[in-house]
């Protein structure tokens, strides 16, 4: 049986008061998540709160194919790419839910990064500006496009890459759940080699820490955990302006 080993850690870094993102590691499910809240004011932990609960209750519900589904199915994803889209839409109504409730809280949202991994398939989906890598002897690549002003402005050729990095409007993000905006939820598939490693972060840690330094910590050790710790410590060590999350995942060696 191919296993996975996986590991994630949240940290309010340097500067914050409050830690408004949230993580996901389930084994078990094979379902891993980083949330990253806005809104401030306790409001943004109670947003990334929010979507991950939503998306492991979902997801725990359908393991069967047999369910009523809740939202329009796409036929042209898989079943694990429904399965995280319904989750994604369903956090999103779930935050405005929220906001009816508790009006104060009206300009909470989250970002979301999730990542379903079935043997060596990992689906992922994500909003916002949290980010998945692939790691490995190859190097680091980055898996999703940031749903952010700087991303779109590198991708249309206006910005570079280093400018984007430290541009002012670095943080603005295009879409969130949660906002009350139409979503864009961006579906991938691909394949985790045997010495690959899945990463999910924030922008706390992809802001702070540069690729090739991510990359030189997790190829630095087996252990997925001590690999967290060392990219939280990296992270805080280089200014931990934001809020620090990162989630790793590897296949285990014990295949048969
Ligand atoms: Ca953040």
């Amino acid at each position: 049986m191919m296993g996975i080993r996986a590991a994630g850690k949240t940290d309010v870094g340097c500067v914050r008061k409050h830690n408004e993102d949230s993580f996901l590691v389930d084994e078990a499910l094979g379902l891993f998540v980083v949330a990253d809240g806005l809104g401030g004011h306790a409001a943004g932990e109670v947003a990334s709160r929010i979507v991950v609960e939503t998306v492991a209750r979902f997801v725990g519900e359908t393991l069967e194919k047999d369910r009523t589904w809740p939202l329009e199915y796409d036929p042209s994803l898989s079943y694990d790419g429904n399965r995280l889209k319904a989750a994604l839409l369903l956090s999103d109504q779930a935050i405005g839910e929220d906001i009816r409730r508790h009006p104060e809280r009206e300009t909470m949202g989250s970002t979301v990064v999730a990542g379903l991994v079935h043997g060596t398939t990992v689906t992922l989906a994500h909003v916002g500006d949290s980010r998945a890598y692939v790691l490995g002897p190859g190097g680091i690549r980055q898996i999703t496009r940031d749903h952010s002003w700087v991303a779109e402005q590198v991708a249309n050729g206006i910005l570079t890459p280093s400018e984007a990095r430290v541009h002012p409007f670095r943080n603005v993000i295009t879409q969130a759940l949660g906002n009350g905006g139409e979503l864009d939820i961006e579906i991938q598939n691909l394949d985790l080699g045997k010495t690959d490693r899945l990463l999910l972060c924030s922008d706390g840690l992809s802001g702070m820490v540069s690729d090739p330094q991510i990359l030189d910590i997790v190829e630095g050790t087996q252990d997925v955990q001590s690999a967290v710790d060392s990219l939280i410590s990296m992270a805080r060590e280089q200014g931990g302006e934001d809020n620090i999350t990162a989630v790793l995942v590897a296949r285990s060696e014990d295949e048969k």
